[in-house]
């Protein structure tokens, strides 16, 4: 609901940036002061910025956005040492697909879970033929697996099973959620 309102307001924002109208000077400071409102420091920070850059000293309310960029000085910084939200104030969840272990273990891609590969060296009959002086076959027990045609996977090991980064997360194992973090943590206690 909250991102809605920034997400209305930036394309807005957007919409006049590109009809090619001369953009009023001032909307970016309006938008700085409701999306502050709103506790969307982070997008209120930018607009702000956008606003003091554009405008300078020269803007009809330098004064209001000077006083708005010390009001944002506090939640930004909470935000920056908070260690439950991004860097734009959104709280984290815990990633659904590897339930915050940044790491999923799956079945061996290598061997499709069977935990053995054929030995490449007798082609997986565990014999190699060598024709000898006399023009006949000879056949030796491959030594590579011991005559039995089979070696363990070299990737699990015979386990069967891979372990590899999730990739719902990038191996973070946390996503970011669409709430505004109040950066307190949730408390167990019931
Ligand atoms: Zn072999
Ligand atoms: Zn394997
Ligand atoms: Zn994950
Ligand atoms: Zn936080």
């Amino acid at each position: 609901m909250e991102r809605k309102d920034y997400e209305t307001a930036n394309g807005l924002f957007r919409n006049l940036i590109d009809s090619g109208f001369p953009l009023p000077q001032e909307m970016p400071y309006f938008f700085a002061e409701t999306l502050f409102e709103l506790g969307q420091y982070d997008n209120s920070s930018n607009f702000l910025n956008k606003y003091l850059e554009l405008s300078g000293f020269t803007g009809d309310h330098y004064q209001g956005a000077k006083e708005l960029q010390k009001k944002l000085e506090a939640p930004l910084n909470a935000i920056q040492v908070c260690q439950l939200c991004d860097r734009r104030g959104y709280r984290y969840n815990e990633c659904f697909t590897c339930d915050g272990n940044k790491q999923i273990e799956q079945d061996c891609n290598y061997c499709k879970a069977k935990g053995v590969v054929g030995c490449s060296r007798c082609a997986g009959t565990g014999m190699i033929t060598r024709i000898n002086v006399f023009n006949i076959p000879e056949f030796y027990e491959c030594e590579r697996c011991s005559g039995n045609g089979r070696l363990t996977c070299p990737v699990c090991k015979g386990s069967k099973k891979e372990v590899s980064a999730c990739k719902t997360c990038s191996g973070s194992g946390r996503l970011t959620s669409e709430h505004l973090c109040d950066h307190k943590a949730e408390s167990h206690e019931h």
